[in-house]
């Protein structure tokens, strides 16, 4: 996602917690279910896929890499929709993968953001959107929800929002009746910049024409803040919805809203060049990004609110609650850890997820001293739990 137009405007809501939304511990564990490690494989692979424009062969191969990945969650064939099409003198594929809901099976909750990229690899625009996608197809895939959602994974973004205008005109409008969308929630660069905190999020709100589904966006988007300010460590601005794949929804008169990064936003220097890599972004962002995303599709398609005795909830607040000090950091990095953590490792690995120091066990004074200066990532394990903060060294 590119902005075209760069304008200031005044926030009219204030950015706090409406009342009616509650804290949903079911829905919080699932959130903090979303693991870095996956997160930094996927935006790995992704990068590794090399340049993805669209109608190229590595374009193809990241469409058959999500199709694989859909796979090894535990979803089916019968799940996935390839949806080819042609438009502009580029061919293409969407993929669309469906969970069915339990009460509105008819009813669709869409979480979308494009594969495509232009000119590099697109880790942040957009292997990060399509890592936190992938996620929450993996946490919820099991969980009962009432209404069916939709995980689309759109090309040919990036020559003006191709696959996704095809897909509403072909997919969306070719049945009658056309097919009833709940909310259209679009995940595009949210990857941060590796030397920011990166700690708020832009949420997308509809101000365009038509204006009928305006009053309908407001309350979506004030839901999907409530949603990362409940279930992310995130802090939360709004901004106009415009130049990415839920317009040709939004002009289609569907309730739409998405996740913008905050930090780089309007000034990324990385996007749509040789240096869209994951080492100029922050990977603990995209997890946090991906929290508040587990937590609104649960809360957009309404997900069960008991936690089955099968999912897992293991990272305890306690964990979260651990933090490496001072940080940026020079020789020395400290951890403060709860008094009752007897047992655990620190491992700190680059940006490419090579591990470059593992200390002693139960160490909370770790020497950093060989470490050049950057960005790290420092995973605190406490048995089979594991948290990732980002490191700083000067
Ligand atoms: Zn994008």
């Amino acid at each position: 996602m590119i902005k075209r137009t760069i304008f200031s405007f005044i926030l009219i809501a204030s950015v706090q917690l409406s009342k009616a939304q509650t804290f949903i511990q079911a829905y919080q564990d699932r959130a903090n279910q979303v693991s870095q490690t996956n997160i930094n494989t996927y935006l790995q692979e992704f990068e590794a896929l090399g340049v993805k424009r669209t109608g190229t062969t590595q374009n193809t191969d990241a469409f058959n890499w999500l199709k694989t990945k859909y796979t090894s969650l535990g979803y089916t064939t019968a799940d996935f929709f390839e949806h080819s099409w042609t438009a502009s003198g580029y061919s293409s594929k969407n993929l669309i993968v469906t969970k069915a809901g339990t009460l509105y099976p008819n009813k669709f909750v869409i979480v979308c953001g494009h594969f495509d990229s232009i000119n590099g690899p697109g880790t942040n625009d957009n292997g990060s959107g399509t890592s936190i996608i992938l996620e929450i197809a993996r946490i919820l895939k099991d969980v009962p929800t009432d209404y069916s959602i939709k995980f689309i994974h759109f090309s040919g973004e990036e020559q003006g929002l191709l696959g996704s205008s095809r897909y509403v005109s072909q997919i969306v409008n070719g049945t009658n009746p056309k097919m009833d969308i709940k909310v259209v929630v679009n995940l595009d660069q949210v990857g941060g910049l590796a030397t920011k905190a990166n700690t708020k999020l832009y949420h997308d709100r509809d101000q365009s024409t038509p204006t009928s589904n305006n009053a309908a966006a407001a309350i979506a988007v004030q839901e999907l803040a409530n949603c990362t300010l409940l279930y992310s460590p995130l802090a939360v601005d709004f901004d106009p919805a415009e130049s990415t794949d839920y317009v040709p929804f939004q002009q289609n008169g569907e309730i739409i809203t998405g996740y913008w990064e905050y930090e780089g936003g309007y000034n990324n220097p990385y996007v749509h060049t040789a240096n869209d890599k994951l080492v100029n972004m922050d990977p603990v962002y995209v997890l946090n990004v991906g929290k508040s995303a587990v937590g609104s599709i649960q809360h957009f398609a309404a997900a069960s609110t008991t936690t089955l005795a099968l999912e897992d909830s293991s990272i305890s607040t306690n964990l979260e609650s651990v933090e490496f000090y001072p940080n940026p950091a020079k020789n020395v990095l400290n951890l403060k850890i709860p008094d009752n953590i007897k047992d655990f490792t620190v491992e700190i690995t680059d940006m490419n997820g090579s591990r470059i120091l593992v200390s002693k066990e139960n160490t909370n004074h770790i020497d950093i001293s060989n470490l050049k200066p950057g960005v790290y990532l420092g995973t605190i394990s406490i048995g089979n739990d594991k948290v990732t903060k980002k490191i700083i060294v000067e």
